[in-house]
């Protein structure tokens, strides 16, 4: 990789601490973290470790104490809630280890709702949900509701709500967490496919090193500091 291309995502010295006076708490120490676009990262480390502090962070959803967050060169940390809520809308994908799909509402519908947040006609939202379904392979079911699917098909449908609005960035928190091993390999190697075809970046939290094992860059945290960080050789298929 070329030394004069910038990270899509830079965390530099970044701190969290929760409460005040005697029950204040740092999660965070320190974080110093560059991803590159285009990238496929785990997120591991053992709970209470500040992963999802950070990922609350990287998904606009949460500020740190002190620090830098920079998201394609923009000090994210200096933004606003409503500047966050508008970068999130645009450039970030959210998958969550319960699916977190509208229960009595079609797959499409489910779909098409960020659409329906960005303000998309009915038409074309109809036809910008429906490839997202193709894509994750769900399009002949697209007017069955969660409880008419397996959880692997929910978590489709929840990963083609998350890449409908061709987000730059997927954060997935711990998306396999619910399912069974053979159903979490799909999932994984959906995402791997969403990540070299779609060319989207990928961050994910995982406890699981056999899902950790489809990443190519591994990042490890350990009581609110980031210990290690792992990259793996691009020769692997
Ligand atoms: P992980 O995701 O690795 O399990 P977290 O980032 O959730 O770790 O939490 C890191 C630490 O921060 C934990 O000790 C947790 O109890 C604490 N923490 C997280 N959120 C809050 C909060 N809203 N208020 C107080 N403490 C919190």
């Amino acid at each position: 990789m070329a030394a004069s291309e910038s990270p899509l995502i830079q965390l530099r010295n970044v701190t969290k601490v929760y409460g005040e006076g005697a029950t204040q708490f740092q999660a965070l120490k320190g974080i110093d973290l560059d991803i590159q676009a285009g990238d496929f990262v785990a997120v591991m480390g053992p709970s209470g470790s500040g992963k999802s502090t950070t990922m609350n962070i990287l998904g606009c959803l949460d500020v740190p104490s002190a620090g830098e967050f920079r998201f394609k060169g923009v000090h994210v940390e200096q933004l606003g809630r409503d500047q966050r809520a508008l970068l999130r809308r645009k450039y970030l994908g959210f998958v969550f280890q319960g699916f977190n799909l509208l229960a009595r509402t079609s797959a499409l519908e489910n779909v098409e709702l960020p659409l329906v947040y960005r303000g998309d006609g009915k038409a074309a939202r109809r036809e910008t949900a429906m490839a997202a379904l193709e894509k994750v392979g769900l399009d002949r079911w697209w007017d069955h509701t969660p409880a008419e699917l397996s959880g692997g098909q929910q978590q489709r449908v929840a990963i083609a709500r998350a890449i409908v609005t061709n987000p730059d960035v997927l954060l997935a928190d711990e998306p396999t967490g619910n399912l069974d091993s053979e159903r979490s390999i799909e999932i994984m190697e959906l995402l791997t496919d969403l990540n070299k075809t779609g060319n989207i970046t990928v961050l994910m939290v995982t406890h699981e090193p056999d899902m950790a094992a489809f990443a190519r860059t591994l990042v490890h945290f350990k009581d609110g500091l980031v210990e290690r960080i792992e990259h793996k050789s691009r020769t692997a298929a």
